[in-house]
């Protein structure tokens, strides 16, 4: 259907990219990145009005996203050629060919576009040995300046090296290490640092690539004086099974795994690193207060649970469990059971997940008011202390409760 369109309006059209390197690699992808000879704007357009679906056009960018009724979307663009102003600066755009649009990208594998017109459907286009570096599984810039262009390509280098288990060709490792030496990376902007990052921890399995990046010598970028902690493949390898623990549960609730395993590649950094950390990724004010305040917490609790299982080794009570973990999000709560190595210990604060976490009093305000207990500030406080003694056993109804 995409293909008739482009024939309708007389312009060449082709999938690129992403998908067709997963295609190629029998790996599924869902993101269908379309590129337009001529106006990508008009022609998403043209197939929405045929197809009743919606369009997010860009105009500044010759871009436009077209949304079909299951929500699946498909990205279109003009074809155009990116020349940088200067190293780390966002592109401008030209119109140009689809060679030269294909260019501009980051790796050969992912220069390759297969034709949807007509009778060229299925036809491969491959200008810059993108096919020679699949069957190698091999990671290639596309020319020498392509790390000072734009050095987050450095950083999904790693990522796709990682995840396809491929090795990054060896001029491409050269040119890293140079963009490394000369100090490029250092003008990346944090929300751009911060969003490699994040991909790559969001990846299955993200350790690989950490390990990587630290053989590299770019964790430093993040922060100087991080490094992979010693025991770090056993605390990534832990929080995967928190993470993937937490699935099973299907709450409603959502997690963000990244932020899991970003807690677990910081877990040395002490406070005031950890401050300049969150400076240097510009990490935005709803992430902060977890990675800052509550991780500092988190890492006392860490402590004081540590000596209670060293002392008395058995559970504490519900209600100190409830006392420790209160407030925590479920990212530092999982953070906190990869931290944990013995087995039983964990099981504390799985127990708090699972069960205390969503534990009310079953008593409310308006029965203390039956009580004859004045409205204010102190209600709060009292349904905690009775919702602690139910937690403990103390009361195993409401009129206990009450009583
Ligand atoms: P993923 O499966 O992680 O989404 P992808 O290849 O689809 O992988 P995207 O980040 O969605 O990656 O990017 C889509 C395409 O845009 C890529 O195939 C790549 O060619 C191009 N691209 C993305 N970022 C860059 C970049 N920094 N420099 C050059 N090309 C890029």
């Amino acid at each position: 259907q995409i293909g008739r369109c482009g024939d309708e309006l007389g312009v060449k059209v082709f999938v690129v990219g992403g998908f067709v390197r997963d295609l190629l690699l029998d790996l599924p992808n869902l993101d269908l990145d379309i590129v337009v000879e001529g106006d990508g704007i008009a022609f998403a357009e043209h197939y929405a009005r045929q197809h009743q679906c919606r369009v997010r056009a860009h105009q500044k960018f010759g871009t436009a996203v077209i949304v079909l009724p299951d929500e699946f979307k498909v990205d279109v663009a003009s074809t155009r050629v990116e020349f940088y102003l200067e190293p780390a600066a966002l592109p401008t755009v030209e119109n140009a060919s689809i060679k030269l649009d294909l260019y501009r990208r980051d790796f050969t594998i992912n220069t390759l576009a297969i034709s949807l017109n007509g009778e060229r459907f299925g036809e491969i286009h491959d200008f810059f040995g993108g096919l020679r570096d699949l069957r190698q599984k091999a990671i290639r810039v596309l020319h020498n300046l392509s790390f000072v262009e734009d050095p987050t390509r450095v950083f999904r280098a790693v990522r796709f090296e990682q995840r396809l288990e491929f090795h990054i060709g060896k001029q491409t490792e050269h040119l890293i290490r140079s963009a490394v030496r000369m100090g490029f990376l250092e003008r990346l902007g944090g929300p751009r640092l911060l969003s490699e990052l994040q991909h790559i921890l969001e990846e299955e399995h993200p350790y690989p690539a950490i390990e990587r990046l630290s053989q590299l010598d770019l964790l430093k970028f993040l922060h100087p004086s991080l490094d992979l902690p010693v025991d770090c493949e056993d605390l990534f390898d832990r929080a995967t099974r928190s993470l993937n623990w937490f699935d099973l549960l299907y709450t409603e609730e959502s997690c963000q795994r990244w932020l899991v395993y970003l807690l677990c590649l910081v877990t040395r950094l002490d406070d005031d690193a950890m401050q300049g950390l969150c400076d240097r990724l510009s990490i935005p004010g709803r992430y902060r207060s977890l990675l800052a305040d509550e991780r500092h917490r988190a890492h006392g609790v860490l402590k004081g649970m540590r000596r209670r299982w060293r002392q008395a080794r058995r559970k504490p009570r519900n209600s100190d469990l409830y006392v420790w973990f209160e407030g925590f999000s479920i990212e530092t709560l999982l953070y906190l059971m990869a931290r944990i190595e013995t087995e039983d210990v964990r099981r504390w604060v799985s127990l708090y997940v699972t069960r205390l976490r969503d534990e009310k009093s079953w008593i409310d305000g308006e029965d203390l008011k039956k009580m004859g207990i004045p409205p204010g500030p102190q209600y709060k406080e009292i349904l905690r202390r009775v919702l602690l003694a139910r937690l403990d056993g103390k009361a195993t109804t409401r009129e206990e409760e009450i009583a």
